[in-house]
């Protein structure tokens, strides 16, 4: 029997693991970065000049390291650093124990309130938010003791490089009181246009997300329309954000049939999606109405989705992603994954999970190219979209590493920015005081 591997105890519900082996968690912290984000419009405002994310180092006894990203908001922040504080002595290969933990340190939550998601994520599960990037974590740590990838660990990699969806977003040329960026704005049918040459010409997507529920719908539609127009064959598709009246819905979907791919939570309740879905002749997407494992008896009841777009930082983790993808098999929905301005830890992490799911139907989301080279926390180089793809690490675990400068460095970023929590609808409103949070607005 080899000794080189690792001496892991097989325990589910012990509270604590007590053998001592090179897994046993001795050290986790928890940093809140910053890193710039440009002006993209939503239904619930703008985004603000600083994207936040909170950084998760888990270090066990022999000194391996692992990572995971999830929402940097001052709330999660605060509940992370309680569940980091009851996983010490925990150990690495026991998800199960992990997860018992951070239900533990979620015990006495009152009042904390705030999830990190903007507004636009009502329902997700608290458990598996603060679960998520301790699951990536872990999973990062047995990899590297293993000496393989995390698409190992989740069952092996059925492709070598995953797909990803140019993400296009309507903006400003640049936030009030800077200069423009590199992208320009992006306030009409044609802006958008060009501004999907561009993520087309830099990174060869092959399919392309419009970001709605900002204008018009009739602008919008129009907006398909025109890049259907500039790209015959490329699959489009189109995410409101729930601010469609069930009315609204059905008027731009029977349009937009003959164009769409799939509708993206034309509405926000499964009941409203579940009658949008039964009068228009588009496979509805959703990771609006379905974010949480309550959510799925009720939606597949009702009819309401064909298509989950599942986010491992609301869903549990990887391993838990795995579970949504195994009931999708089952009920016959289609897979494909949802973003919000993340690093490269969260993307390493969406990757390795993307390779070893068998039944990822779509090209993912990203708001990779939104952000900065020169703003991550990882060594550069590893995760780069090429054709619209990227390459799935083959080193062990997630195959990225942490820059600790650039960690400190984007720390400091964060303790300068002057955010705590992500409010696209105060910024928007800073601009534009009469803007209103309304849903369903058209
Ligand atoms: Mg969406």
């Amino acid at each position: 029997m080899s000794t080189s591997g690792p001496d892991v105890t097989i325990s589910t519900l012990t509270p604590r693991a007590t053998a001592t082996h090179r897994a046993i968690i001795t050290e986790v912290t928890v940093t809140p970065v910053a890193f710039a984000d440009p002006p993209l419009l939503n239904s619930v405002g703008v985004h603000e000049p600083f994207a936040l994310r909170a950084i998760v180092v888990v270090r066990t006894a022999d000194g391996v390291y692992g990572l995971g990203e999830t929402y940097g908001d001052e709330a999660h922040v605060t509940r992370l650093n309680r569940a980091a504080a009851l996983l010490i002595g925990a150990d690495a290969f026991n998800i199960n124990q992990i997860s018992a933990l951070v239900a533990e340190s979620l015990l006495e939550d009152q009042g904390l309130g705030g999830h990190g998601t903007g507004g636009m994520v009502t329902t997700t599960s608290l458990q598996d938010r603060v679960l998520s990037a301790f699951d990536v974590a872990a999973l990062d740590i047995q990899g590297k003791i293993l000496g393989v990838p995390v698409s190992t660990l989740l069952g092996g990699a059925v492709r070598d490089e995953v797909a990803f969806s140019g993400y296009l977003f309507y903006k400003w040329a640049g936030h009030p009181g800077q200069s423009p960026d590199a992208w320009g704005g992006a306030v009409d049918p044609a802006g958008i246009v060009a501004q999907a040459r561009k993520m087309v010409n830099d990174y060869g997507f092959t399919a392309l997300k419009l970001k709605g529920g900002v204008f018009e719908p009739e602008i919008e539609a129009a907006t398909i329309e025109a890049l259907r127009e500039a790209f015959p064959e490329m699959p489009l598709r189109i995410d409101p954000n729930g601010v469609w009246t069930v009315q609204t819905a059905i008027k731009v979907g029977k349009r937009l049939e003959p164009v769409l791919e799939y509708l993206e939570d034309p509405c926000l309740s499964i009941a409203d999606n579940a009658a949008v879905r039964a009068a228009v002749n588009l496979p509805i997407a959703t990771n609006m109405c379905v974010v949480s494992f309550n959510d799925v008896p009720p939606a597949i009841a009702a009819g309401a989705v064909d298509i989950v777009l599942s986010d491992h930082h609301f869903w549990g983790g990887l391993r838990r992603s795995q579970g949504l993808a195994s009931i999708a098999e089952t009920f016959k929905l289609g897979l494909s994954m949802h973003s919000n301005s993340h690093l490269g830890i969260s993307f390493a992490a969406m990757i390795q999970l993307a390779a070893a799911t068998k039944n990822i139907d779509y090209a993912c989301d990203t708001h990779w190219p939104w952000k900065l080279a020169s703003d991550d926390v990882i060594v550069p180089g590893v995760l780069e979209i090429k054709d619209g793809s990227v390459k799935v690490p083959t080193k062990p675990g997630l195959g990225v590493e942490l820059d600790e400068e650039a960690l400190e460095r984007m720390h400091q970023q964060y303790l300068k920015c002057g955010l705590t929590k992500r409010d696209d609808t105060t910024y928007m409103q800073s601009i534009q005081p009469d803007f209103q949070l309304t849903t369903p607005r058209w």
